[in-house]
C-alpha cells in the first residue's frame, strides 16, 4: 500500500487550494479506506472556498465523494444494507459520520444533526488521519459512517452526486409527502433541480414547473421530467405568480422547493403555492439569507415552511436505488459537464462558480 496520498488543500477562504502530500495511517477497527475515485463539486463547496460560509481550515473539501475500498478495519463486512463488502467494491457513503446515540440520533431521529457531529469536507484535516475530504487520492470512512455499496451498472459520475445532491432532494420530496398527481414548482434547474424533476415525475406528479435565470439549464431540465419552465430573469413576483396558477387551474402549486440558492426567490415561491401548499427550503445553505415576508398570508392561506439540511442513511439509499432503476429514463450520465484531474482543482472550482457547468468533477 502507499504510504502517502495527496490531497487539494484549503487553507485560506478566496485562496487558490494547494496540493499536500499527508502520511496514511493504518485502518483502526470499523474504519475503512478508499481510493477516491471522482468527486463531484457541489455549490456549498463554492460557498466555503469564496468565504460565504465558515470554516475551518486547513481543510480538504468535496464531500460528492465516491471510491473503491482499499482497505478495511476490523469488523467491517457488511454495507448498511446488509451487502458483503469487500477489496475493490465501489462505495459511497452518508456525507455525515454520526454518533448514533446521543438525544438527536437516537431520541429526534435528527442523525444529521448529531450532537457529535463530523463531516466530509468540512472538518480539519490538520490532525491524522488527514483524509476527510474528497478533493484528495484517499479518503477514511469511519465507524458512524453509513456506507453503501454501487451497483455495477452505476458509472463513477452517475454515482458521485448521489451523497449530497441527490439524497438531500430524496429527503425533500419525502419531508413534502409528495402525491402522485400534485403540481410541484422547483425553483432552480441545477443538479438539485434536476433530481428532483426525475424524482417528482416517477412518483407520478402532474405539472413539473422549474424556473431558473439561465436558458441551457431549462433546456436540459426538460429531459429529466420537468414538464414546464419559466426563465424568471428580470420577471416580476406577479407575472410568476399569475404564470403558476395558469398551469395549476388557478389554485398554485401544491409544494414548492427551493434549490436555487437565492434567498430572493423565497417570497415569491411561497406567493406560488394553493393554500395549504408547502414550501421545500434547501437551498440557501450559507447564513445571512434573509427573506422577508407578510406572516398573515402564511396563516391565512395555511401554508407550511420546512427546512431541509442533508438527510438520513434512508435517503441515500433511496437515492442509489432511483439512479440504478431510472438511469435509462434520465440522462444522470450528462450531468457531469466537465472534468478535471486533481492537480487542476483551481480551474475546476472557477468553472463550477462560472455557471456555465451542470455538475463539475474532479477524477481521480
Ligand atoms: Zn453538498
Ligand atoms: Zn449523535
Amino acid at each position: 500500500m502507499a504510504k502517502t496520498g495527496k490531497a487539494a488543500v484549503m487553507t485560506r477562504a478566496k485562496e487558490p487550494l494547494e496540493i499536500r502530500e499527508y502520511p496514511l495511517a493504518d485502518v483502526e477497527k470499523g474504519w475503512i479506506l478508499v481510493k477516491i475515485r471522482c468527486c463531484a463539486i457541489c455549490g456549498s463547496d463554492l460557498h466555503t472556498w469564496l468565504g460565504t460560509r465558515p470554516s475551518p481550515t486547513p481543510i480538504i473539501l468535496g464531500h460528492e465523494i465516491m471510491g473503491e475500498i482499499v482497505s478495511m478495519g476490523a469488523g467491517v463486512s457488511r454495507d448498511s444494507g446488509g451487502r458483503p463488502l469487500g477489496i475493490g467494491d465501489r462505495i459511497t457513503w452518508t456525507i455525515m459520520d454520526n454518533c448514533g446515540k446521543c438525544y438527536y440520533c437516537r431520541e429526534k431521529g435528527l442523525m444529521m444533526k448529531c450532537l457529535d457531529l463530523k463531516k466530509y469536507g468540512h472538518d480539519s484535516c490538520a490532525a491524522p488521519p488527514h483524509f476527510v475530504g474528497g478533493f484528495a487520492e484517499y479518503c477514511y470512512v469511519m465507524p458512524g459512517t453509513c456506507v453503501i455499496k454501487i451497483p455495477d451498472e452505476l458509472s463513477d459520475e452517475v454515482a458521485a452526486p448521489a451523497n449530497c445532491a441527490l439524497a438531500t432532494v430524496v429527503a425533500g420530496w419525502d419531508a413534502a409527502r409528495l402525491q402522485p398527481g400534485d403540481n410541484v414548482l422547483i425553483q432552480g434547474a441545477g443538479t438539485l433541480g434536476i433530481y428532483a424533476a426525475a424524482m417528482a415525475k416517477t412518483l407520478g406528479c402532474n405539472k413539473i414547473i422549474v424556473t431558473d435565470v439561465m436558458d441551457h439549464r431549462l433546456e436540459f431540465i426538460q429531459r429529466f421530467g420537468a414538464t414546464d419552465v419559466v426563465n424568471v430573469k428580470g420577471m416580476k413576483d406577479e407575472d410568476l405568480v399569475n404564470r403558476i396558477q395558469g398551469m395549476t387551474r388557478g389554485f398554485g402549486a401544491d409544494v414548492a422547493m427551493e434549490v436555487a440558492g437565492r434567498p430572493e426567490v423565497v417570497a415569491v415561491g411561497l406567493k406560488c403555492l394553493r393554500k395549504g401548499g408547502q414550501y421545500i427550503e434547501q437551498g440557501n445553505v450559507f447564513p445571512g439569507a434573509v427573506f422577508s415576508y407578510d406572516a398573515s398570508d402564511i396563516i391565512f392561506r395555511w401554508l407550511t415552511i420546512k427546512g431541509i439540511h442533508n438527510y438520513d442513511t434512508k435517503h441515500l439509499e433511496w437515492g442509489v436505488d432511483f439512479l440504478q432503476r431510472y438511469q435509462h429514463q434520465f440522462p444522470f450520465n450528462e450531468i457531469v459537464t466537465h472534468r478535471f484531474p486533481l492537480e487542476h482543482i483551481n480551474e475546476a472550482m472557477e468553472v463550477a462558480h462560472s455557471g456555465k457547468a451542470i455538475r463539475v468533477a474532479i477524477k481521480l
